[in-house]
This record gives C-alpha cells, sequence and structure tokens, in this order.
C-alpha cells in the first residue's frame, strides 16, 4: 500500500536536491556501564582507557587516509580536530584522576568528564559553543564504543545511493558517507555552522539539520528528498511530486554540465571587459572544487577556520604548511589569505573574548589580532614564508579607517623584517589589501586605498553594519536588501576611490556570487568578484552574454530609484528578461538522483 506523502521543514545546511532510500542511523549516545574496582585494577584500567583512545586515534587516521586516497586531498582539519580533543588534557587528565581516586571504570569516569565539559559550553549563549558540544560528544562516544569492544564505528558503510537519517553526524560521519556514496542526509540535530554543515557544503552533499524528529518520523527505506536549499524534506513523494523534483535535478544537470564547458574561457563582455573571478573558500578541501568550477584564483581564504575547534593555538609551522599546500594546489592562480577574522559568531575556544553585549561591535577581528599581536605576528609570518611558494595576498578584515591599516602594516613590516634577518624566503612584493565591511572604510576608501594595493567590499557585513541588522537574526532579516540605494552608492563610492587611487577594487561577500546582481555589479565598475565555487558558472555565462555598455546603462539607472522596491523590480526585470529562470536559480540549486 502507498504511504501518504509528508513534509518535514527543517534547516537548510547544504543545497542541492538529493533523491533516495533512507538509511536510518542510530547515532544516540552509547550505554555506560558502572563499575567499582579494587586498587589493584586501576593500573590495568588505565592501559584500557589508553588503549581505546589510541585505538580512536587509529580509526580516526584511517578515515583521513581513505580520504586522501579517494578525494587526493592533503588532511582533513576537522578529522585532525577530533584527533586533538582525543588527547586534550581537559579530557584525558579528569578522566585518569577518576579512575585512580574515585575507583571506577574506565567508561563511567570518561562519561562524567564529558559531561562536565559539555555543561562547561551549555552555560554559554552561543550557536557556536552549543555545536562544539556535539564535538566533545562525537569523541567521548568513539572512545566509549572501543572501550566496550564497539570498534568505534558508528555510522558504518550505508549502500551508496542512500539518504542517511540521523540523530546527529560527526564531521567524521560525514566523511564517510561521502565515501561510502551517500546521496545525502538528515539529521534532528545541528546548525548551519556546524562542521558537519560545512563538510556537507565541500562534498556538495544536499543536507538538512535541525528537524528535531526527522530520526522517529522518516522510516527506514522510505523514499526520501531532501532540498537542501529550501530546508524541506518530502518523505514517500507523490509520483507527481517526484517528478518535478526528477526534472529540476535533470534540468540542473544539463544546464551545469553546459555552462561547465566554458571552465577554461574567461569572463569578458561581449564588449571586451575581463571580470576576475575568483572563489571563497573555508578549507583546503574545496581547492579542487574552486578550480573545477573555472576560478581564477582564491578572493577570498577565510583563515580562521583554522583556529576553529581545537585546543591549541595553531604554531607559524602550520600556517605556513596550510598557505604552502593551498598555493601550491592553486598554481598558478592566486590566493588572498584573510587574515584570522575571529569574533562575532566564529569563536574560537583558544583565544579568550569576554563576554560581550554586541559581539558584532565587538572586540572581533583585525581589533582583536592588534590585541593578541603575537597570534597575529605568528599567522603573518607563516603567510609570508607561504608566499614564496606561489602567488600569495593578504588581506586584512574590519578595518574601520587608516589608523588601523597602519598599524596592521607595522606588524606586517616587524614580520617581513625578522624574516629576512633570519634569511628566510618570502615574497617581497606579496599585495597588501583589506576589506572594507565598514561605512567608515567605505567613507574614507579613498584614504585607504592610497595605502594598500587592493580593496575587496566585503557586503555581508558591510549590509549589517550600514543598514544596522544584525546579519544572524532572523527577525530582522527582511531589512537586509543588497539592493538598498545605500549600498549601491556606497560599492561605486569604494570602486570610484580605489580606481582614482589605482588600486584593483572587487568584492567578496554573498551578494557577489548572486546572479541575480551579477549585471549591476558589473555596472559599478567591479573589476573582481568572489562566490562560492559553484555560483562561478553561472556568473561567468551572464556576464558572457551581456556588454559593459549595457551593465553600465543598468547600474546608472538604478543609482537613480530612490527605495529598495524600485530597484529589485527594474532588475528582476532586466534580468529575466535577459536570462532564464533556470540559469537564474542555478548556482544554489545543483541535485542527485539515486544511483
Ligand atoms: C563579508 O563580510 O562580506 C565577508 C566576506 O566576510 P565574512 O562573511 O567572513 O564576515
Ligand atoms: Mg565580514
Amino acid at each position: 500500500m502507498n504511504q501518504p506523502s509528508r513534509r518535514l521543514s527543517g534547516i537548510a545546511a547544504a543545497p542541492g536536491i538529493a533523491i533516495g532510500r533512507a538509511h536510518l542511523i542510530d547515532r544516540r549516545r552509547v550505554k555506560t556501564p558502572k563499575r567499582h574496582l579494587e586498587a589493584s585494577e586501576v593500573a590495568a584500567e588505565l592501559d584500557r582507557l589508553d588503549g581505546a583512545i589510541a585505538a580512536s586515534d587509529q580509526q580516526l587516521e584511517r578515515i583521513k587516509k581513505k580520504l586522501r586516497e579517494r578525494e587526493g586531498q592533503d588532511h582533513f582539519r576537522i578529522i585532525e580536530a577530533h584527533q586533538l580533543i582525543l588527547h586534550d588534557e581537559h579530557l584525558v587528565g579528569p578522566t585518569r584522576r577518576r579512575v585512580q581516586e574515585e575507583l571506577v571504570n574506565a567508561e563511567w569516569a570518561l562519561r562524567r568528564t564529558v559531561e562536565e565539559i559539555k555543561s562547561v559550553f551549555d552555560s554559554i549563549e552561543e550557536d557556536y559553543f552549543r555545536e562544539r558540544r556535539s564535538d566533545i560528544d562525537f569523541v567521548g562516544d568513539r572512545i566509549l564504543r572501543n572501550l566496550l569492544g564497539e570498534q568505534g564505528e558508528v555510522v558504518g558503510t550505508p549502500p551508496a545511493g542512500t539518504i542517511v537519517i540521523a540523530h546527529d553526524l560527526s564531521p567524521a560521519d560525514t566523511a564517510q558517507l561521502h565515501r561510502a556514496g551517500c546521496v545525502g542526509f538528515v539529521t534532528d540535530a545541528g546548525g548551519k555552522t556546524s562542521h558537519s554543515a560545512i563538510l556537507a557544503r565541500a562534498f556538495e552533499l544536499p543536507a538538512v539539520v535541525g528537524l528535531e524528529h526527522a530520526t522517529t518520523k522518516i522510516p527506514a527505506g522510505a523514499l526520501v528528498v531532501v532540498d537542501g536549499l529550501t530546508g524541506e524534506v518530502v518523505i514517500n513523494p507523490t509520483a507527481e511530486e517526484l517528478a518535478e523534483f526528477r526534472a529540476r535535478v535533470r534540468r540542473h544537470g544539463d544546464l551545469v554540465g553546459e555552462l561547465l564547458r566554458d571552465r577554461d574561457v574567461p569572463a569578458e563582455t561581449g564588449d571586451g571587459v575581463r571580470v576576475q573571478l575568483y572563489a571563497n573558500v573555508e578549507l583546503t578541501e574545496e581547492v579542487p572544487s574552486a578550480i573545477e568550477h573555472g576560478a581564477e584564483g582564491i578572493g577570498l581564504y577565510r583563515t580562521e577556520f583554522l583556529f576553529l575547534d581545537r585546543t591549541d593555538l595553531p604554531l607559524e609551522e602550520e600556517h605556513f604548511m596550510h598557505a604552502r599546500g593551498v598555493l601550491r594546489r592553486l598554481a598558478p592562480f592566486p590566493a588572498t589569505f584573510r587574515t584570522c577574522d575571529l569574533g562575532g559568531d566564529k569563536i574560537a575556544p583558544l583565544v579568550s573574548i569576554e563576554h560581550e553585549a554586541n559581539p558584532a561591535l565587538g572586540l572581533r577581528s583585525i581589533r582583536l589580532c592588534l590585541r593578541e599581536r603575537e597570534l597575529f605576528k605568528t599567522q603573518l609570518r607563516g603567510l609570508l614564508r607561504a608566499s614564496a611558494h606561489g602567488k600569495a595576498r593578504i588581506m586584512f578584515p574590519m578595518i574601520s579607517g587608516v589608523g588601523e591599516l597602519r598599524a596592521a602594516k607595522a606588524i606586517l613590516s616587524e614580520a617581513k623584517a625578522e624574516l629576512r634577518a633570519e634569511g628566510v624566503a618570502f615574497d617581497e612584493e606579496i599585495p597588501m589589501g583589506i576589506m572594507v565591511e565598514m561605512p567608515s572604510a567605505a567613507m574614507t576608501a579613498d584614504l585607504l586605498a592610497r595605502e594598500c594595493d587592493f580593496l575587496s567590499i566585503g557586503t555581508n557585513d558591510l549590509i549589517q553594519y550600514s543598514l544596522a541588522i544584525d546579519r544572524v537574526n532572523e527577525h530582522v532579516g527582511y531589512l537586509y536588501h543588497p539592493l538598498h540605494p545605500a549600498i549601491l552608492r556606497t560599492v561605486r563610492y569604494v570602486v570610484d576611490a580605489g580606481h582614482a587611487a589605482g588600486v584593483q577594487v572587487t568584492m567578496c561577500g554573498e551578494m557577489a556570487g548572486e546572479p541575480l546582481f551579477t549585471l549591476v555589479l558589473c555596472g559599478l565598475g567591479l573589476d573582481g568578484l568572489s562566490m562560492n565555487a559553484t555560483s562561478i558558472p553561472v556568473v561567468k555565462n551572464i556576464i558572457r552574454a551581456s556588454t559593459m555598455a549595457d551593465a553600465k546603462q543598468l547600474a546608472e539607472q538604478l543609482l537613480q530609484l530612490a527605495t529598495v522596491e524600485e530597484i529589485e523590480a527594474r532588475v528582476h526585470a532586466e534580468m529575466t528578461r535577459r536570462f532564464s529562470p533556470d540559469l537564474l536559480r542555478a548556482s544554489a540549486e545543483f541535485g542527485r538522483l539515486p544511483a
């Protein structure tokens, strides 16, 4: 008998449509036995704990290795982060002490320690910390399963082509699912910024998270559609629903195949103006995808991801190896390394930031780096050393004015002087630029441009600060308008100021990757756009099918309009007149059919 079709709605974590049979994974916590030890048993119990930690480490190492073989990738930082947690003194120390002093078995001691660490995270009202709680859980679970002789593997190898339904998934699980050929996943827990979601996006695995009761509502074996763009999950779709999703996936596949044929041609308008298209990247794992999609380099490398989810600060050598790895993979293209942009919603447990009433306006980003000079210089030295191995550029985030730029440059100069004195090679001509993401920087763009090599407009924050809209507050999301007259005017002003000073002006916020805006942005005079790699083929297609004369005319018209509504209507009319709806949606929507 046919089951009725049902829809669930969750958090869209990784775009794309996946259609497949549900494969349920029991990822709930393992039962923990409690046992009292005799004093004579303590040494053996500690050995057992060490053995389980070592086994867990080996399992994670194997996962990393298999991924490297399959993906040709160096390593998975997130899995490495779990390996670091495995050996962390805060986890291992108290567990050992409990075994020794309370005379309890290793499983119980470990569970108590994990709960204790989690309760510290619980008291912090930040999504980031709540999600890091899961990392502690995943590691604790793995050790526990090894102590219990369960091999630590939770997800096993689900059949290829299935959609995994789980309470929660660790980044290691996600990587394993990808390797097993699963086409998507759905979880009860999780958020958009959880590392599993980040990996899902890097693997282009459609995912919906935070559904709360997916594991009880979705029967094993049911046919499921995951729409990672809208956050919808359809259980037992009707024939019509299925046909519609399949048609969307097919149309998209054809379109992307066609667009990718132009991978190696330049983004040049019909009247011969070149626009550089770059990729925004968070993890080294995304570099191959950037190249596959035709990026001419990385316009924004969010280096702060190196700081997240770990228990120690990266050393200079790690910054160096990491950046060198990126440059080698990317050669001959350039990579723009944005220096550490922590704070706001990106919090690393290692850098202590006092509680702030307004984190977005607080001690974040370059402000934090200028306070934590050693942390900053360590990163700069690593990046400079890597610049001897490829085309690197350095970019400072959240610069508010010339004073701050000079302060950051002074530390860069110090780092250079030290390396010179040590006889260490680096690119003496390494370009240095800033992100323009605050009104104060935009208004002084002419002054800033005289003292740096390039400007990159970060619209995610620029819109937040210009329109006074918290970018992570869903209640004011309706006011977040990239096409606000104030934003268009600001972009025009920054572009003109940069050009007058003879420096390149690019854009690297999400706005740069929205195909609807491509013509407007070209018309405003931006020299390059940096975006999610999957947007590049569409944006390039639009540029190649347009002329700069048309783009400029459109931009001029828009700059005369008074309201967001008028501008949006004009842009929409112009773009839908010129391009098909499938093309305009194509960057966000890709899909997979069952194997
Ligand atoms: C921006 O603010 O536009 C930007 C690209 O930086 P992030 O999104 O990392 O804050
Ligand atoms: Mg920003």
